[in-house]
Formats: C-alpha cells, structure tokens, sequence
C-alpha cells in the first residue's frame, strides 16, 4: 500500500501511482530508444507505436464502433465549446443548436456556442439551483437543429446522466454531442445515442493538454469556413491525429492509463466493466455516509448524482467559514487532499475518479465521522 496522500481533485486529478511510477522509470530511456517521449518525433516509428496503441486500447476499452473516430486534439473542454459548433453547427447550411443547460459546464458551453450559432436553450435546471437534471421529455428540441448538446457530468455542481437520452425517441433526428470530460471512462458508453463525444484528459485519464473527441464519420467535413485548420476535425481526422504536432507526453500517459484500465479487475470483470461497478461502490459508500450525517448533506436529487464528483455542505447552523476551514485543515493533517468546494459554490467537493482506491472514500467517511463526532 502507498504511502502517498489520497488527493480528491476535481482535475488535473490524481493518476494511478502504477502509471506514475512507470513513467518515472520510463522518463530517461523509452524502451531502450535513449530518448524520453517527450523527446521524440512525433512522426517517428517509436512514437507512431504508442500512438497507435493507445488509440487501439481506447477503442477496446469503450467498445467504440468503426464508424467513429478517435480524435486526439488539444485545446481541453472549453476550446471544444467553439470548436463543435465551427465543425458542425454549419451541416446543411442550418446553424441551429440546442442546448441542455444542467450546470456550469453546460452552461458555459451553450453561452460559447451563440458566438457560431443559433442557440436555443432546450432546458434549464438553474432556476432549481442544478439539483436535479431536466426530464428529457420536457426538452424543447427543434426538428433541424445541427445538434443537441449535453454535459454527461457536472463536474461543479455533481450531476450525472446514468442513462444518455434517446434523441430519436423524443422526436430529434439530430446527433447528440456529449461533453463527457469529468467521467469518461467511468462507466460504459451507449454509442448508438451519440454523434461526437469529447473529453479533457486531465480527470480520468492523463495530464492536462490533451482532449479526446469521438465523432461518427459522417459529422465529418462540415466546418465553418473561419474554423482553424487545425481545429477542422476532418483535417484532424485524415492525418490520424498528426495534422499539428499533437501532446505527444500527454498521448503517451493516457496509453499507460488504458493500459491500467484493461489490466483491472473487480470479481468476474475487468476493464471498464469492472471499474464501472467499483465506482458504483465508492460513491454509494461516501452519498451513504453523507446521507446518515446530520452535520453534512448533499444537495443533488438522489437519481442524478454523480459518481465521479461528490459536493457536499456543512448543513445549516454548522456551515461557517471557520468550519469549512477546520474541515480542510482537519483533512490535510490526515492526508485527505483538495476537497475544497469550487469557488463559484463553496462547500467541499470530494473527486473520486477511477484512480482513487476505495481505501481513499473509506479513509473520507472514517474523518466525516470523526469530524462529526468531534463538532456534531
Ligand atoms: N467540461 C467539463 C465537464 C469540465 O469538468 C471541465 C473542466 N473542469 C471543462 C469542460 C473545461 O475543461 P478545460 O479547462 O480543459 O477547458
């Protein structure tokens, strides 16, 4: 067991300590190459490996069909706030895109598509504070809208969709794009609901730098006259990724991840499977805790909750800022780190990715019960 602190970032978040300590040994000479990756060409043979090889695990572990392709880009989640509506908001000529507003992140995405499209806002779970995610029978859908666009979890505010809506059941005919940054690789994809996917690295799988798209083959070749060449996904897509130089560091630690995530195992399962039911574990380990405190809550509609980011509160009377701050100070002193709440909500906000072990969520609920005893 490690000795390292267990670190609850939202992002850049904590890394499976078999991977860091792989590219720490790796970081001189890679596979005897007397090169380390960040050294090396992209374009070469050593190089053109990993790549290919991390591509080839992704694809394995989220069963991607070939008719998507994987697009390793950079530019993190917001630069795909503009560059989706440039690639796709222009398909046959329509510029219409309707957006589901379910928390910050969302939000920020439909206010950054107005600046290339025509956007309407299909629903919006602020009023209600984005405790809970709008009905999907209630989205207001437009039959020629480019695309509809969803943020699968809320990293800030803690929502998740646990099942992605069926476009085509509520009357749209338009692809689905899903920001799914905070929990990819968490849980399995249902593809035939998707049209582009897109993620930034650095929470479950890598450093920050790098960002991964999923986009069916046929959302290709529509960007917007003004869109960067090297934003174009189709341009992206036809050289493989290398049309700029890509982050090449940030593709090599994502491959080791993958290679992680294949290699895991949980009873029966391996893989994603097998991290999507230990996930299932953890956060009802650490809602359960929070459910039965009567100095902590959560605030998010139980079905809605995320797995993957958990907010939480001083409840009432014990939610001072002297509080919050002994609860911080309280958690670093036992090796609990960065649970401060985002700044636009306050609070705490534990982050249990993929590579937090279920020693990490046992080793939270053992101090909220200490802090409890201690202040309740
Ligand atoms: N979308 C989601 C769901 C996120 O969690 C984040 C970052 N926390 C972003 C987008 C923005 O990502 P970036 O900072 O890489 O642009």
């Amino acid at each position: 067991m490690s000795s390292r602190p267990f670190n609850f970032s939202a992002g850049p978040a904590a890394l499976p300590e078999a991977v860091l300590q792989q590219v720490a040994g790796e970081m001189l000479d890679w596979h005897g190459s007397g090169m380390s990756v960040m050294e090396m060409s992209h374009r070469g043979r050593e190089f053109t490996e990993i790549a290919e090889t991390a591509e080839r695990d992704l694809r394995e572990l989220l069963q991607v069909p070939s008719h998507f392709r994987i697009l390793f880009m950079q530019g993190g989640g917001l630069a795909e706030n503009a560059i989706v509506p440039m690639n796709l908001a222009g398909r046959q000529g329509l510029g219409k895109v309707d957006a589901v507003v379910s928390g910050s992140w969302s939000k920020k995405s439909a206010q950054e598509a107005r600046r290339y499209a025509d956007v309407q806002i299909a629903a919006d779970s602020g009023p209600g504070g984005y405790r809970s995610l709008p009905s999907p029978s209630s989205w207001q859908l437009r039959r020629d809208a480019a695309y509809v666009h969803i943020c699968s979890n809320e990293t800030i505010d803690g929502l998740e969709f646990h099942e992605l809506p069926d476009l085509l059941a509520l009357g749209s005919e338009a692809p689905l794009v899903v920001d799914c940054s905070s929990h990819v690789l968490s849980r399995t994809i249902d593809w035939s609901r998707v049209g582009l996917a897109f993620a930034g690295a650095q929470k479950n799988i890598g450093p920050a730098g790098l960002t991964l798209v999923f986009v069916r083959e046929d959302l290709l070749g529509h960007a917007m006259a003004i869109c960067p060449s090297a934003f174009d996904y189709k341009t992206v897509a036809e050289a493989n990724s290398m049309y700029n130089t890509p982050p090449t560091f940030g593709i090599y630690v994502a491959g080791l991840v993958f290679q992680w995530l294949k290699a895991f195992r949980h009873g029966e399962q391996s893989g994603v499977a097998a991290i999507e039911q230990r996930n299932i574990e953890k956060a009802a380990l650490l809602y359960a805790a929070l459910d039965a405190s009567s100095v902590f809550e959560t605030r998010v509609a139980a079905e809605c909750r995320s797995r993957m980011n958990v907010p939480f509160y001083l409840r009432g009377a014990y939610d001072t800022p002297q509080l919050n701050e002994s609860f911080l100070n309280g958690a670093k002193a036992r090796n609990l780190l960065q649970l401060k709440g985002h700044k636009s909500v306050g609070g705490m906000r534990a982050s249990i990715y993929n590579a937090m072990p279920l020693e990490g969520v046992q080793a939270l609920v053992a101090y909220l019960k200490d802090f409890e005893a201690q202040y309740g």
